[in-house]
């Protein structure tokens, strides 16, 4: 990944969603470049609306009888000299156009500009360069699937087509334009199908993005939601880099880290809930084989496993291979005490162990019944006296990337959610003390991240 003052971060989505004021104030915070790659659409547009009218657009553009051939608007995207100011100034053949590209009659034919070929050749020319050396939040509709499929975080804002025209309603009354709400629905309907179904670079999510619904979340709520997944895992990036305590481990999951993000996409969020130091049991769901090593190169330090003897034994290879990666062999089919003991030193020593609660991988996506024996591993260190935070952990999206009966992996975004530590005394309430309860009760809270 990228220093972070070389960072590319892009933030797609429809009309009217909030991606500009988005994007300008996480740009502000990381003391990034902002780029709005509509804004060029929008000035190509404007500089063909001063030439003649847009031939398919919604009716009333332009103000010259003149209808322009997709022809003659591609010459005019290659002949024009566009500048974007850092100030967010738009500079078109010398003269300033930043209000003018916004004006009504440029909105309603950009769309068609936008879905020519020659004239998306000329702005994806013209966003690479602007982007070639890093530093840049860049917004529109195909930059993390087109312009920048390489960026370090790719974002997709969302909300209800009604949201996005009230929320652009307010915003041009607060500017006092006379406008009709129904008119603005209307608009972003007719962009939102143009942007959608143009055969070239339509607006898609890349699956490598991160997914965001504005519609119930604040503007506040958005911004903080992106930069708290920047800045966790840019810790991640930094802290892992120290932890070399098993120089194998290490390696490996270095290679593997750079298949899950840029291969599957990978979303990690509450990393800041894994204490620094100290002993923690990890608790978490299965789903696929990709989840031990999803967590391992998720977590900024190393961790150690449980898995099932059987692994070790049918391929001695990979039982080599297994150890090395800190694997401890599970029997499975009785109570293996050796096992708990094991991993109650490891706590004891201030490691981090993974424990999957339900013994074996889900057929459905669904969680399953826990098996009692993490509620024993619990309670066995916490009669040793050993001090450790037991963390839930949530994976999705695994099943789908590498799927029960696949042979083979396919690119499908995995994501990882670490919850709040679990405070041991409530997994031990009086009243219930089973194995199985304390299993049922980290189920539970599994369940609600
Ligand atoms: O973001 P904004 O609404 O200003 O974009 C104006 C138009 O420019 C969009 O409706 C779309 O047709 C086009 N556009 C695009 N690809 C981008 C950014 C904008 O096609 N990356």
């Amino acid at each position: 990944m990228n220093n972070k003052k070389r960072l590319i971060i892009t933030i797609d989505g429809p009309a009217g969603v909030g991606k500009s004021t988005v994007s300008k104030t996480i740009a502000k915070r990381l003391q990034l470049k902002h780029i709005d790659s509509g804004a060029i659409y929008r000035a190509i547009t404007y500089k063909v609306l001063t030439l003649g009218t847009v031939q398919g657009a919604i009716k009333g553009n332009g103000n010259n009888g003149n209808t322009l051939s997709e022809d003659d608007i591609v010459t005019i995207a290659r002949e024009v000299k566009i500048e974007c100011k850092t100030s967010g100034r738009i500079v078109l053949d010398e003269d300033e156009v930043t209000k003018q590209i916004r004006s009504q009659e440029v909105t309603r034919c950009v769309s068609t500009v936008a879905a020519y070929k020659g004239v998306r050749d000329v702005v994806v020319n013209i966003l690479r360069e602007l982007a070639a050396n890093g530093g840049v939040v860049m917004e529109g509709r195909d930059i993390g699937s087109v312009v920048l499929p390489d960026a370090d975080f790719k974002f997709y804002l969302d909300a209800a087509l009604q949201e996005r025209a009230m929320r652009r309603y307010k915003e041009l009354k607060r500017k006092n334009k006379d406008i009709e709400l129904y008119k603005i629905q209307l608009d972003i309907k007719h962009r939102d199908k143009q942007d959608s179904s143009r055969e070239i670079a339509p607006l898609i999510m890349d699956p490598g993005a991160t997914y965001i619904d504005t519609s119930v979340l604040t503007l506040k709520e958005v911004i903080s939601l992106i930069i708290r997944k920047i800045d966790s895992i840019l810790r991640m990036d930094s802290m892992v880099f120290f932890d070399t305590s098993n120089l194998f481990y290490y390696i490996v999951c270095f290679i593997l880290r750079l298949g899950y993000t840029k291969y599957f996409g990978f979303n990690i969020h509450g990393l800041e809930n894994i204490p620094a130091t100290g002993g923690v049991l990890l608790v978490c769901n299965h789903l696929s084989h990709l989840d031990p090593p999803a967590v391992a190169v998720s977590l900024p330090r190393q961790a150690s496993f449980i898995a099932r003897n059987s692994l070790f034994t049918t391929n001695s290879l990979f039982g080599w291979l297994l150890k090395r990666l800190n694997v401890y062999p599970i029997n499975r089919d009785g109570v293996d005490r050796d096992v708990f003991k094991r991993v109650t030193t490891l706590l004891d020593d201030g490691k981090i162990c993974l424990a999957f609660p339900e013994g074996t991988r889900s057929k459905t996506g669904q969680l399953q019944p826990a098996k009692p024996g993490i509620g024993m591993m619990i309670s066995m260190a916490k009669n040793d006296g050993v001090r450790f935070s037991v963390i839930p952990c949530r994976i999705s999206g695994s099943d789908k990337a590498f799927p029960p009966e696949a042979k083979w992996v396919k690119k499908y975004p995995v994501n990882l959610y670490y919850g709040k530590p679990i405070d041991v005394s409530e997994l031990l309430v009086k009243q219930d003390r089973s194995y199985q309860a304390i299993a049922d009760r980290l189920m539970e809270h599994i369940g609600r991240l």
